[in-house]
């Protein structure tokens, strides 16, 4: 059973989470009661006891070799079986070809499709279909970093048909999978490098959307990171994106709704929307991004995200800052990043020790 490799609890520890009805700690401890001979979970809805009439035990099992019995209202010994049944789920979705149908998950854990999904959604976080979708798509990122046919990757990765692949990812990656493969072949990218107030800035979009905004780059840094793309100077419709993204340096908090297409892992596509909800004037650090991202452990990958991002101040990873408030680092300069942050009125007092970066935040 999975609470078996858990520590144990101590006793203000459980105490707390039985007070608290903590639904986390369930499983973890049970409380068997001396006056009704019955024990619960931690979130039992039931009234506390007195401290002096109850026992906090390790398991159900403690519990009955006791001689208490299951309370019938939180059933504590579900707890167990509810989080295998998970655990079970989980390992049939990732060692099936296809992806399983919830009736067939219920059915192999043992519990009704409706409540199945509910207990699933409530432990992971997302559906089971949700889940069977995220770890396909996350394994079709894998296969297109290696050698191979597009084709074969994508039914490597447990899809039936290409075309279903190409859902997801038009949603998930803006560049289609063989065109983010090949260095944007089918793609025509328009550019313009024009002056701003922080300098020479490159603006670059497909028909979709921005792909790359940098400072101090031209045609041939495109061409090293797009080398399949047909790239064109952007003609006289194209001055209108160009110049709202020069608006946007000029003033970082403007509220920029422009389209993007960029293309990332599902984990650097979630730091960069983690990173485009930061409003202007305000920073994260590095860690609270981790933690947004569902990652607090993450810490490193998430600088390293947020330095792989290719809309410089669109997606503002310069509102990103080191734990002690220094300003870590900037693709672009510290300068940069420290003028970008004045101009949101986020004041600069930071210090700059033990810098040296250039590829983080
Ligand atoms: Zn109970």
């Amino acid at each position: 059973m999975l609470t078996d490799t858990l520590p144990p609890i101590d006793e203000a520890t459980a105490l707390a989470a039985f007070e608290a009805r903590d639904k986390a700690m369930d499983g973890r401890f049970v409380i068997a009661v001396r006056t009704t001979g019955i024990y619960c979970k931690p979130s039992c809805p039931a009234r506390r006891p007195r401290r002096e009439n109850f026992h906090i035990l390790a398991s159900g099992a403690e519990a009955r070799a006791l001689g208490y019995r299951a309370c019938m209202r939180c059933k504590p010994d579900d707890v167990g079986r509810d989080k295998e049944a998970i655990a079970r789920a989980v390992a049939l979705i990732e060692t099936s070809e296809a992806m399983p149908t919830l009736d067939r998950l219920a059915d192999a854990v043992g519990y009704t499709p409706h409540h199945f999904q509910r207990l699933f959604t409530r432990a992971v976080g997302v559906s089971p279909a949700a889940y069977a979708r995220a770890l396909r798509a996350g394994r079709l990122e894998e296969a297109l970093d290696q050698e191979g046919r597009i084709t074969d990757a994508i039914y490597d990765a447990g899809y039936e048909a290409p075309s279903r692949a190409y859902a997801d990812a038009a949603g998930r990656l803006g560049m289609s999978p063989s065109a983010w493969r090949k260095g944007g072949a089918g793609k025509t990218i328009r550019y313009a490098v024009v002056d701003s107030s922080l300098g020479s800035l490159l603006v670059a979009a497909t028909d979709k959307g921005l792909c790359r905004i940098s400072f101090d780059e031209d045609e041939a840094d495109l061409r090293v990171r797009f080398p399949q793309a047909r790239i064109v100077e952007g003609d006289a419709g194209f001055a209108a994106l160009v110049s709202e993204v020069v608006a946007l340096v000029d003033d970082p908090s403007r509220a920029a709704d422009l389209p993007v297409d960029v293309a990332g892992t599902a984990f650097q596509q979630a730091v960069w929307a983690a990173l485009r909800a930061i409003p202007a004037g305000e920073t994260r650090t590095y860690s609270q991004v981790a933690a947004a991202v569902g990652r607090p452990a993450a810490v490193r990958a998430a600088g390293t995200a947020c330095g792989d991002n290719s809309l410089a101040i669109l997606i503002p990873c310069h509102r990103v800052l080191r734990t002690d408030g220094s300003l870590g680092g900037y693709a672009y300069g510290l300068e940069r990043k420290e003028r970008l942050l004045e101009k949101e009125g986020v004041a600069g007092r930071r210090a700059h020790h033990g810098e040296r970066g250039r590829r983080a935040g």
